[in-house]
């Protein structure tokens, strides 16, 4: 029998194979594609941010961070001497319409009570710091501009966990698991991301396919933060010399990941220009799409001790913040697996029990 067997091998699966590796523990990594042309971790923004409303995931958010830029010494080994997330510091910008305004200023009670050090400014105020930005229709916003939110390349990353994984002792192998019960071990995780339903069917986890658009504009701006229009639902971030954008429409019921052109024109388009006047003269370049790994109850985090089996635990849910949040999950689920509780961030909220009462701990700041 083994001793720990996840299933998924993409970065929840990575996270949670080094930090249990770390602990001593013999992991076998199963996953079905090793190319991960559909996982969702590389098809991801990469972006890493504190600025939520629930304490947990801000402070997920901070440990992200924390985690993120001691990699070129904790998960350095001999194959991967120099490993790199190629983190780019450039902070994240949200901006609130009055609509959001008041949930808004409860959420920075929370971020104050976490000492996330973000920063609150009034719409009046944005096109001081911001000068590309029309402040039209917002009231508030948040961001930060001391390095301690951005974006990585997922692929750097995943690759040098699963490598650091592999150096203390796990294996990655290729397979399908059809069902959580074929698999013998003391301990299983699945960390099956958007299909993990087909493994533990009373998880409302499904794909929700996300486009995003890659675009060039005469005037580029590469200081520019992760920029989220909570009043558009648009989000964008600069890339080398173009910007990558992210659209606010979604559909579940996708097998296919090509991208929806058409809402470029009709809805992202117009929510650019209206925000930065500049993107008026865009140019539309490429783009691709991904599945969230949607949690169809609250858009949360679902991560725990599965209650109806003996050994099985799980990770997923993340709803577009997976990658931020995967190395405070693998931590807390090592945590949990080796010690029986949480130690550091108390992650008991995103439970499952929840799931099954129906007890919903809505996220809002879902981009
Ligand atoms: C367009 C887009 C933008 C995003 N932007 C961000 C962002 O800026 N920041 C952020 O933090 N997150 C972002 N996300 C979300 C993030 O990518 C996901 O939440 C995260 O990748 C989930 O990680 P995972 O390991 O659970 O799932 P995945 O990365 O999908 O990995 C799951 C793996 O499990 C394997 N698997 C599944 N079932 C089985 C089985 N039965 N047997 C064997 N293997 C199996 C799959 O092949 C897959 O490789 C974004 C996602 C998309 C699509």
């Amino acid at each position: 029998m083994d001793d720990v067997v996840v299933v998924g091998g993409g970065i929840i699966g990575a996270s949670t194979a080094y930090f249990l590796s770390k602990e001593g523990r013999k992991v076998r990594v199963i996953e079905r594609d090793p190319a991960y042309k559909k996982a969702s971790f590389p098809l991801s923004l990469g972006g890493f941010r504190r600025q939520f409303f629930q304490k947990e995931n801000i402070n997920l958010g901070k440990f992200a961070l924390e985690f993120i830029s001691n990699i070129s010494s904790t998960l350095k080994t001999k194959n991967n001497p120099n490993p790199t997330a190629s983190m780019v510091p450039n902070g994240y910008l949200l901006l609130f319409g009055p609509e959001h305004a008041e949930e808004q200023y409860e959420a920075l009670k929370n971020h104050k009570a976490c000492d996330a050090g973000t920063k609150n400014i009034p719409a009046s105020k944005l096109k001081e710091i911001f000068r590309w930005i029309n402040p039209e229709g917002l009231e508030t916003a948040t961001y930060t501009d001391n390095k301690i939110e951005g974006w990585i390349d997922p692929h750097m990353f995943h690759s040098a966990l699963k490598n650091k994984a592999i150096e203390l002792g796990a294996k990655f192998e290729k397979g399908d698991v059809k069902k959580i019960t074929d698999i013998k071990a003391k301990t299983i995780v699945s960390a099956a991301g958007c299909w993990t339903k087909e493994l533990l069917d009373d998880i409302p986890v499904v794909p929700q396919k996300h486009t995003v658009f890659r675009i060039k504009c005469p005037k580029h701006y590469p200081e520019m933060p992760l920029t989220g229009d909570l009043s558009s639902g648009v989000y964008w971030r600069p890339e080398g010399k173009e910007y990558l954008v992210g659209s606010p429409n979604s559909k579940f019921d996708c097998p296919d990941l090509e991208p929806e052109w058409d809402d470029f024109e009709k809805l992202v388009w117009p929510a650019l220009a209206n925000r930065v006047p500049e993107f008026e003269q865009l140019k539309l370049t490429g783009g691709w799409a991904g599945y969230y790994d949607c949690n169809t109850l609250d858009n949360n985090a679902i991560v725990g001790k599965h209650p109806k089996y003996e050994n099985v635990f799980l990770a997923t849910g993340f709803t577009g913040r997976g990658l931020m949040q995967s190395p405070g999950i693998g931590r807390g689920l090592t945590e949990l697996i080796t010690t029986g509780k949480y130690q550091t961030i108390d992650l008991s909220s995103f439970g499952i029990d929840r799931i099954f009462t129906k007890q919903k701990r809505t996220e809002p700041y879902v981009l």
